[in-house]
């Protein structure tokens, strides 16, 4: 028997593990069912923004500490109607019943969900119908174009070659990347400034747990409440009950104002968690302490402006896609139109070169 070639399979590299590369994947998978599809994520778990955190201390009770509450407009209700249907349908997204003081009105046939499982349920429900190969503890930092082909590495030292990269993470650290992505930062000035001009607000999220039976309540019964005379506190979520079940263990969620989180963006979490706390003492003064916290930073929380022209996704070389809610805007739908439209960009280039 002669020697035979081996058959090299297409591979698609997907960095971030957020909802945008979740649908992303999802997306290709269906596209070309062959390809090899890899996810690597610089953090410990799933969800990027859409971040869901288990008390350390009984591993069953969570909080959302980013993405809250899914708002469906009635536009896209009806444009992403399949992909609604489909979280509906394997208990992932809930109508929201309870009553969130002060939500911004965003028309009467707006839908909201909740999610019984955590918000990070979305990111984990279209990973896996993605069925990639999905790595944490993999912070890309070189990516360079070798042939035809993509070499990236990792900070920890992991190394791989792809056909495709396509990369998701809040648009500032795209300068952190060495290799192409640098060069063509540099070199492409319009392209630079207007990376430049995505811009993101900061802020600071606590997750409270408590002892089951703890009495943690909000004025008026609500599950959650935005705070409009606070410098310090803007919204806080009595977690499990803003997700329509009311047992178990209590967990809070606050989100600090966006003026706060911009004063303190410089500052370690161990230095912010007491002053927050300190607030919530201050506003909750009836609430017992909490047996665990944790606090996060969200350095880039939500987009405030979002790429020019918000064209879901950009080509910075072929085979190399940058997306992502920067280049639309920050909620699911955002993230679903991004998601298309870098599997679009994808789907061209590999059908190209096939
Ligand atoms: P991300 O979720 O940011 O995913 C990017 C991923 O890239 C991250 O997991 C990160 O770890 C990873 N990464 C970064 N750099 C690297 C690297 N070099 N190598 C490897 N991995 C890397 N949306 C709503 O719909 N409803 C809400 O109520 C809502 N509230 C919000 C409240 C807060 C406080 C925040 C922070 C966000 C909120 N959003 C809300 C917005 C929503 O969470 C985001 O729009 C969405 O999660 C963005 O997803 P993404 O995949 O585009 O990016």
């Amino acid at each position: 028997m002669g020697s035979q070639e081996p058959i090299m399979m297409t591979r698609v590299l997907l960095v971030g593990g957020g909802l945008t590369n979740a649908v992303t994947g999802s997306l290709l998978r269906r596209e070309l069912p062959h390809v090899e599809l890899i996810l690597w994520d610089k953090a410990r778990g799933a969800g990027g923004r859409m971040a869901t955190s288990r008390n350390p201390q009984d591993g069953k009770t969570s909080v959302d500490l980013g993405a809250q509450y899914i708002s469906a407009t009635p536009e896209y209700s009806k444009l992403h109607s399949a992909y609604y249907e489909e979280l509906i349908g394997a208990g992932i997204l809930a109508p929201l019943t309870s009553h969130i003081e002060g939500m911004r009105e965003t028309g009467e046939h707006t839908n909201h969900y909740v999610t019984p499982q955590g918000v990070s349920s979305i990111v984990k429900h279209f990973m896996k119908s993605a069925n990639m190969d999905v790595r944490y503890g993999h912070h890309v930092n070189r990516i360079d174009l070798s042939g035809n082909k993509w070499n990236v590495e990792t900070k920890e030292g992991a190394a791989d070659t792809f056909d495709a990269v396509v990369l998701t993470m809040p648009v500032p650290q795209l300068f952190g990347l060495a290799g192409t992505v640098k060069d063509t930062l540099e070199n492409d000035e319009k392209l630079r400034s207007s990376l430049l001009s995505v811009d993101y607000s900061s802020r600071y999220a606590l997750g409270l747990f408590y002892d089951e039976g703890a009495d943690i309540k909000l004025k008026n019964e609500v599950s959650a409440e935005y705070i409009t005379n606070d410098s310090v506190i803007r919204f806080v979520a009595i977690d499990n009950k803003k997700r329509g079940l009311d047992n178990g263990a209590p967990s809070v969620v606050v989100h600090t104002s966006v003026p706060f989180g911009k004063a303190y963006v410089e500052e370690t979490t161990d230095d912010v968690k007491p002053l927050i706390m300190k607030k919530v003492q201050e506003l909750f003064p009836e609430w017992p302490e909490p047996t665990y916290v944790k606090c996060q930073k969200w350095r880039f929380s939500q987009v405030t402006s979002a790429y020019p022209g918000l064209p879901g996704c950009v080509s910075l070389a072929d085979g190399l896609v940058i997306g992502g809610d920067g280049f639309t805007h920050s909620n699911m739908d955002g993230c679903i139109e991004s998601a298309k439209s870098i599997v679009d960009v994808v789907v061209q280039y590999l059908k190209k070169g096939s």
